[in-house]
């Protein structure tokens, strides 16, 4: 099979990893990809959003898959665009339809979702410019802290924790005026869960669904989950507080009604769903749904998965995912993201990275990096993640620092603390 992969982050470069593992793949394209997944395969000069142009080259390639690492394309409608074409119909996308995708791109319609399928998850009410006295009322009554998400897609950027009622009543104010553009325009109001967080992640094919390896991501800045958001700072799979039971939960409570929800609206949901969750005292809650994996989850989650990928993946396009085969690895995946200095605010670009060879026992997954000439430079806010698997997550934690702190670049990064609250 020849594979079309879209993206250029840390996630891609995991999926390509994995993807020419497989006996499976005859040839891996990514589009646009980084320097890095040029060694998996060839790199295509594609915007991930250019519908037509990644229609045009599936065509002209003999492409006889496309898996979609982001959300945007998803959100747009690319699966939608592939159905709606005679000559791209029969290549399957995996990723889900427009409809699907909904479930990231509005909170409004997810929180919607969860409640119609009875799935756990924070009370909530939405407002709009129209009903913008009405919201402020309902912050009245609500508990601080208190919680506003834009509706859309803010760049991770649209949810606010307020923990005063004349913040939140501001803020609600700011954002239904625009504060996050359109994404805004509705606001979601949430009940604050205090708990610990964790991401599971699906893959299905409609009918049935796997379980893929959880994990937990570190999204601040600074060592002690302190300072500004970024997209992730680091990930550690398994997480410990998920054991048998707790996942038990999540599967009865949360992944059935989930999957069986999307039967029910009629939702052509072929891809990954991830799921952010809360363990409130030992009950799982949903924070919201993704539509395709995180990153850099995907750097900690991939590497424990032991059996064919792609095979599953075609599980996916072919709808029998049930008799694909999931073995998932005991051992411990942390890792390390590598950043350029000033993320997540203005940074740097364009400095030569120095020390991939010197690696020990990590696997580098780059992201933004470009090669030039025999060189490879940043390129990017987040640069490369390096990924230890080892028996104790002590051991895999300690390996990914050591092996990040041989990779040297003008204004290096790299929280040292990844995992450290579970050890
Ligand atoms: P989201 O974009 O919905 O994942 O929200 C971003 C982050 O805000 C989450 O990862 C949580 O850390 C936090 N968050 C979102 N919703 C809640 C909530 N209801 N209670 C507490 N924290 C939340």
């Amino acid at each position: 099979m020849n594979i079309l992969l879209l993206g250029s982050g840390g996630r891609e470069s995991a999926f390509a990893w994995k993807i020419t593992q497989s006996p499976l793949c005859t040839a891996l394209f990514i589009a646009p990809g980084n320097a890095g997944t040029g060694a998996y395969g060839t790199n295509v000069n594609l915007n991930v959003t250019d519908f037509q142009g990644i229609g045009n080259f599936v065509l002209h390639n003999d492409i006889s898959m496309v898996v979609v690492g982001p959300e945007e394309p998803l959100v747009k409608g690319i699966h939608d665009y592939f159905l709606a074409d005679e000559k791209l119909k029969a290549i399957p996308v995996i990723g889900p339809d427009q409809e699907g995708a909904k479930l990231e791109g509005s909170k409004n319609y997810s929180k919607a979702f969860m409640r119609r399928h009875f799935i756990p998850t924070a009370a909530s009410a939405s407002f709009t410019e129209h009903s913008i006295n009405e919201g402020l009322a309902y912050l009245e009554t609500q508990k601080l802290p208190v919680v506003l998400k834009a509706d859309g897609l803010a760049a991770g950027k649209g949810v606010l924790i307020c923990q005063t009622l004349e913040e939140a009543q501001a803020e609600l104010i700011a954002m239904l005026g625009g504060k996050f553009g359109e994404a805004s325009s509705t606001v979601v109001i949430e009940e604050f869960m205090s708990g610990i967080e964790l991401s599971v992640f699906v893959l299905t094919d409609g009918h049935s669904y796997k379980i893929l390896p959880e994990a937990k991501d570190y999204k601040r800045i600074g060592e002690g989950d302190t300072g500004l958001n970024t997209g992730g700072m680091g990930s550690i799979s398994p997480v410990p507080f998920a054991d048998e039971a707790f996942m038990q939960k999540v599967e009865n409570d949360i992944i059935k009604p989930t999957i069986g929800g999307l039967k029910i609206d009629q939702i052509h949901y072929k891809g990954f769903i991830f799921i952010g969750l809360m363990n409130v005292n030992g009950e799982p809650f949903v924070i919201e749904y993704n539509v395709r994996m995180g990153d850099p989850e995907t750097e900690s989650v991939i590497p424990r998965i032991e059996s064919d990928f792609l095979n599953l993946l075609l599980g996916v396009a072919q709808e029998n995912l049930a008799e694909k085969e999931l073995k998932i690895s005991p051992k411990t995946a942390a890792t390390v993201m590598l950043v350029a200095s000033g993320y997540p605010g203005e940074y740097l670009k364009g400095n030569p990275i120095a020390g991939l060879d010197n690696i020990r026992d990590s696997h580098v997954f780059q992201a933004g990096t470009v090669s030039d000439g025999s060189e490879i430079k940043t390129a990017g806010g987040r640069v490369l993640a390096v990924t230890s698997v080892q028996d104790t997550m002590f051991d895999a934690v300690q390996q990914a620092v050591a092996d990040a702190g041989r990779i040297y670049y003008d204004g290096r990064y790299f929280r040292t603390d990844i995992g450290f609250d579970l050890l």
